[in-house]
């Protein structure tokens, strides 16, 4: 006999996530009884650059969600800083995988409560202000233990458990599985600033990456909101930021002087926050016995840009094609469907994530960043793959790899030569 609370999904996480998953089994079969918990009251806040590029975009799009977009200004550009000030300014390049090639900065107090909004609207069934505790194993069911705000004890039963809850994820510790090593972890601060003339400095709306300037081996950004908002901040590897003894909020006060130097005004700094970012360098076993993780909670963010908001989005998505059938009790059949998903997920992102992880590796050297910036100031082809590498799905094919290394050993004049003539 089926406790009243029965779900035949529970996600652990209202993040984007956690919430595109239920969007995801809700539109997939309206019928199935899910479950979103959150410790949070939403709206709620959470520690981000906010940069939403074509991946989240085309997610939305799968179940008619776009227009929760719509009145937000497009970013389009990108403008990338390394050593010795070189800057070089491109547009956002047409991505192959993706229709648009579009990119949004929407501060995450107001995205993530749209897109929870989203799955509360297709009938997922939220409960804010509970936290998950632990699950136990049943034969034909698992029971999950919450508590609420006065520390009441709260179970409910369920077919599939999905841990989306973030990249300090109980449901994870829960599995017996490690956080990731502090070298695939990256610390990172973000603070809101107003900016009357950002968008002048730079002569539109451009989202402005900064490798190895403000912070060595660390990786800044300053990407446009609504009006005269700005999002700005900075990160370093976690395994560098202990190493040192760095203190997070003296590199933002770095930043800004390199902001201020480049004539950006700097107004009414607030809401400043650090978290922590599991990188997929090192990603755990997502699938488990009735139980699947999903985004931070199964280190999902790209280890060269930081982002983290489509991967977790899309693996909501996967998770829920390959299950979505499979919710009847027939516990081998669900094991089988939740293992797809992770094949799934790897399969598509695996050599991306480990080209990204390379990257990563080139832009940890000031000389390499350096001289990397210099090539692609030069080759249009080199920064339309880095730019990819940001906002798609790209990886290093042998013939890129061969041609990258090439290009590393070519002196810049001739590099220059070679374009002008083959352009
Ligand atoms: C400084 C910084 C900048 C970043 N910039 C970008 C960017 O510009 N673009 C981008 O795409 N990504 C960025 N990322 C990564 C991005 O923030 C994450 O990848 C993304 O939030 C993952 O979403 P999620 O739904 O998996 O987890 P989260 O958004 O973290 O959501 C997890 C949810 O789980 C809830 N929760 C946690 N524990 C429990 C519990 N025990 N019980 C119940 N609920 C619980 C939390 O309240 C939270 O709402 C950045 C990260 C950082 C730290």
């Amino acid at each position: 006999m089926k406790n009243k609370y029965f779900y035949d999904v529970v996600i652990v996480g209202a993040g984007p996530s956690g919430s595109n998953a239920a969007i995801s089994y809700k539109n997939l079969n309206p019928d199935l009884k899910v479950a979103i918990f959150d410790k949070a009251h939403f709206p709620r806040d959470k520690s981000c650059g906010d940069a939403i590029g074509p991946g989240v975009i085309s997610a939305l799009k799968r179940f008619n969600n776009e227009h929760i977009l719509k009145n937000d200004p497009e970013v389009v550009s990108t403008t990338l800083f390394g050593p010795k000030n070189i800057g070089i300014h491109n547009y956002i390049p047409e991505v192959k995988n993706k229709e648009d090639s579009i990119v949004y900065v929407i501060p995450r107090y107001d995205l993530d409560n749209r897109i929870f909004d989203l799955a509360k609207k297709c009938g997922a069934v939220s409960y804010e202000g509970f936290r998950y505790i632990n699950f136990e194993k049943k034969e034909d069911s698992l029971k999950v233990k919450f508590e609420d705000e006065n520390k009441q004890e709260f179970i409910i039963e369920t077919n599939l458990l999905i841990g989306a809850d973030g990249a300090n994820s109980r449901v994870r510790k829960s599995l017996n599985i490690k956080q990731n090593s502090d070298w695939h972890k990256a610390i990172a601060i973000r603070a809101y600033i107003d900016s009357p003339n950002y968008v002048d400095v730079f002569k539109e709306r451009t989202l402005m990456f900064e490798i190895n300037v403000s912070a060595i081996k660390g990786y800044a950004w300053a990407f446009p909101s609504k009006g005269n908002l700005v999002n700005i901040g900075i990160g370093v590897p976690l395994s560098l930021f202990k190493k040192e003894k760095m203190n997070i909020n003296n590199l933002l006060d770095e930043f800004i002087n390199t902001l201020s130097k480049r004539g950006v005004k700097v107004e009414n700094l607030r809401m400043e926050k650090s978290f922590l970012l599991p990188f997929a360098s090192s990603r755990p076993k997502l699938a488990h016995d009735r139980v699947a993780l999903i985004g931070d909670a199964g280190s999902m963010i790209n280890p060269m840009s930081g982002e983290g908001i489509f991967y977790g989005m899309e693996a909501g998505y996967l998770l829920a094609k390959d299950t979505f059938e499979l919710l009847d009790n027939n516990i081998d059949k669900l094991n089988f469907g939740i293992k797809n998903y992770e094949n799934r997920f790897n399969k598509r992102f695996g050599k991306h994530f480990l080209s990204c992880s390379l990257a990563r590796l080139v832009f940890q050297s000031p000389f390499m960043t350096k001289r990397l910036l210099a090539i692609a100031s030069a080759d249009q082809h080199t920064i339309d793959f880095v730019v990819e590498l940001l906002f798609d799905e790209a990886n290093l094919t042998l013939k890129e790899t061969i041609l990258l290394i090439l290009k590393f050993l070519m002196p810049i004049n001739i590099l220059k030569l070679l374009n002008k003539t083959s352009n």
